[in-house]
């Protein structure tokens, strides 16, 4: 998978990729990243790539020239699945989503900044609005970045062990199930017997029941959706 990030932070990603398992998966070569700095794609002399609002009001809003410079360039190279812009009213990010993104094969994240882009760009340049949550980041870099780490995760090879992914939560609508490593006994705080059994049956299953025990405590909703 390659995925380019247009942004006018790069260097806000050196912490998030770096590390764990979004390093994993692009030193063992399943995803590239991109990134590229909107400024670049300017053409004054300040490198502007916001303006005030038309209609006034605070806040300045990111302009459609730099955006569609910077995706031309790239579409004019590759096929995107998508052109994904991440923006608090847009479709909200869940495991599903993230299912269905990591089966792409390239894809450009949009990260907006100040009051928000320009309209015409989600218009004509945009195929997909992601959000991570109802409430308002500063910028879509965070909520990039988030959205890269979960697609990245689930790509074939990138977790050590392949089953993982599927064990976590909201895979099969479900939350994950308590785990437990040692000690077996920490100041009186016991490992439940069964996960000491050795009896893979049963231990599955009461995963399995306590998986949904804890889904009907903490996300009841999302069993009825099953
Ligand atoms: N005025 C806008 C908010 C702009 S916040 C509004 O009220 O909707 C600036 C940028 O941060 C946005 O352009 C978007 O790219 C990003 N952003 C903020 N919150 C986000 C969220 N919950 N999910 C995804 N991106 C978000």
């Amino acid at each position: 998978m390659r995925i380019d990030i247009i942004t006018i932070f790069p260097q806000m990603f050196e912490g998030p990729f770096s590390h764990s398992i979004v390093k994993r998966a692009v030193d063992k070569k399943r995803v590239e990243i991109f990134l590229h700095d909107l400024r670049d794609h300017t053409t004054d002399k300040h490198r502007s790539v916001d303006d005030y609002a038309y209609g006034g009001g605070a806040g300045m809003v990111m302009m459609i020239e730099p955006v569609d410079r910077c995706i031309s360039i790239l579409k004019a190279k590759h096929n995107y699945d998508d052109v994904i812009y991440l923006s608090p009213d847009g479709n909200l990010l869940n495991q599903p989503m993230a299912n269905r993104l990591s089966l792409s094969k390239n894809l450009i994240l949009l990260c907006g900044h100040y009051k928000g882009i320009d309209e015409r760009i989600r218009k004509q340049l945009i195929t997909k609005e992601v959000s991570i949550g109802n409430y308002v980041l500063s910028g879509g870099e965070l909520a990039a970045a988030v959205l890269t780490d979960c697609i990245v995760r689930l790509l074939p090879g990138v977790l050590s062990d392949e089953t993982s992914a599927l064990s976590d939560s909201f895979q099969n609508n479900l939350v994950s199930p308590p785990v437990y490593t040692r000690p077996r006994n920490y100041k009186g705080y016991e490992v439940p017997e069964i996960l000491l059994s050795g009896n893979d049956k049963k231990i599955d299953e009461w995963r399995h029941e306590q998986a949904v025990k804890r889904t009907e405590e903490r996300r009841p909703g999302m069993l009825k959706d099953q």
